[in-house]
């Protein structure tokens, strides 16, 4: 029977296999590699009346070869220091992949946000944060959280509250974290993105005509079915987006179990109805499918695991019926697993580029506060007064009237959300075909080690700049 790995040696043991593929020296490799500072911290907070609660939470950096670090705070009641690591370091690599210019880094803290009363949690957001900053753990230079699992926008608001509050004079402390509220200037498109990305990045992979026949699947997202474990942040938004492209959401897995419908679920409605009952089973027109976590076994085109890390295990592998399993959490699937699904010649596209949609956008956000100007506020009208002023010269030349509705459909200068999409895109779409570029290059067989050996050579070539390898 083979050994039982945790996250963090499932993540090095990605990394060792696509080092084979480099000729860097092994000190590099392990500088590369290691966690380079671990934080963890316990703390009390008062639960009510007379009663204290000790908290233990993690902030780790996994790499300082760009600053500054980055990675979102996680709250779960399965937080550990190997988990904090594997997700410090896959955010590492991940950054080097969309050439967003940080080193990786993750926070988590020890708690069910489900079963925390939000005034607790806001308790325990508050002082966690002013423990990174006794440790200089965050800062728009040193170090910016984001959101992860059971984190969103209201937790973001209040480290940037407790963050101005106790450095008020600090003219870029906005930069401290990204994934804030629009209105306290976060950036239009934060919240979706690591769902859209996801999706711009499988447009990109289905549309490769050789990769598409291998798995014997047509091109394009239209008409492909997709199973999504997961409706949260990332999980609902890319099942919503995708449906943009044609595809159709056969099958949703939740906690408390899946639903199936062949016709495609409407996710919007799905996730209203789990709010009201608070459960997925029972939405109309689905059946409820059998059996434990037999969600992820439902026969699709494209899998979607967007829950948490170690789903697809030596358990279930052999049960898988996917073509693509596109990992939008982050290490959903465990090494032994994915040998296995190599073998049945499933295409896995890896967490470290298909959910770098988030970090790319939270990068955004943290231009924009650095700046301190929202993206298109300087150049929207002056673009449609250009563009317009040039309809006007061909409809002179041309003696033609050029109508109402072709004008407005021309004359259009970019907002922040159209900047912020095309960026997205344009970085999802580049990445991977550098990664699928590497793989052929390099007669590499799977994505993942294609991707972690782009990540490897891109930071190798930064210490290489720093002059620490020659
Ligand atoms: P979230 O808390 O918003 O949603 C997670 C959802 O998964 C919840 O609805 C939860 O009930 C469900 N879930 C948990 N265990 C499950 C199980 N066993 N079966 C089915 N459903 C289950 O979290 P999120 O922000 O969407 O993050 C999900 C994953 O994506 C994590 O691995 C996270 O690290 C990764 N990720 C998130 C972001 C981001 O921007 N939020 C970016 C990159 C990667």
């Amino acid at each position: 029977m083979s050994k039982v790995t945790t996250f963090y040696e499932n993540v090095e043991r990605s990394f060792d296999k696509a080092a084979t593929y480099t000729r860097f020296p092994e000190g590099l490799l392990e500088q590369i590699k290691l966690c380079n500072s671990v934080y963890k911290m316990k703390f009390p907070v008062k639960t009510g009346g007379s009663d204290v609660k000790v908290i233990e939470a993690y902030r780790v950096q996994h790499s300082h070869h760009r600053m500054p670090t980055k990675g979102g705070i996680r709250y779960s009641i399965h937080v550990s220091q190997d988990e904090v690591m594997a997700l410090a370091a896959l955010m590492t690599y991940k950054c080097a992949i969309v050439d967003v210019p940080f080193g990786g880094a993750k926070g988590g803290i020890k708690i069910s946000p489900r079963n925390t009363s939000p005034a607790l949690l806001e308790k325990i957001t508050r002082r966690y944060t002013a423990e990174l900053i006794k440790k200089n753990f965050i800062g728009p230079g040193t170090d910016v959280p984001a959101p992860d699992y059971g984190t969103g926008e209201r937790e973001m608001a209040w480290i940037l509250d407790t963050y101005l509050t106790l450095k008020p004079s600090e003219v870029e402390g906005y930069g401290c974290v990204t994934g804030k509220p629009v209105s306290l200037n976060g950036i239009r498109g934060r919240t979706e993105a690591t769902g859209r990305g996801v999706v711009y990045g499988l447009n990109e992979i289905v549309s490769y005509k050789d990769d598409m026949e291998a798995l014997g699947l047509s091109t394009g997202l239209d008409g492909k079915r997709i199973v999504v474990q997961g409706l949260g942040n990332v999980g609902f938004h890319a099942a919503n987006i995708i449906t943009e492209y044609g595809a159709k959401v056969i099958g949703v897995a939740e906690l408390e179990g899946a639903i199936y419908c062949e016709e495609g679920l409407n996710v919007k409605k799905l996730l209203k109805y789990r709010k009201t009952n608070g459960s997925i089973i029972g939405f109309p027109g689905s059946k409820k499918v059998k059996g434990e976590n037999a969600g992820l076994e439902i026969d699709c085109d494209i899998l979607i695991p967007a829950a948490l890390e170690s789903q697809i295990t030596m358990k279930n592998a052999h049960k898988i019926k996917a073509k693509i399993i596109a990992e939008a959490a982050n290490g959903p699937i465990t090494p032994n697993a994915e040998e296995v699904l190599l073998k049945k010649g499933v295409m896995i596209i890896p967490d470290i580029y298909i959910n770098a949609g988030g970090v790319t956008v939270s990068y955004f956000e943290w231009l924009k506060n650095l700046s301190h100007v929202r993206f298109g506020r300087m150049n929207k009208r002056f673009e449609e007064y250009t563009q317009s002023n040039m309809l006007d010269v061909i409809e002179k030349s041309t003696n033609k009237n050029i109508s109402k509705r072709e004008r407005s459909s021309v004359v259009r200068g970019a907002s922040e959300i159209d900047l912020v999409n095309s960026g997205l895109e344009d970085t999802m779409i580049e990445a991977y075909q550098t990664i699928r570029e590497a793989k052929r290059k390099n007669k590499i067989t799977d994505l993942r080690t294609a991707a972690f050996y782009v990540s490897i050579v891109k930071i190798a070539d930064a210490y290489g700049s720093m002059g620490i390898f020659p």
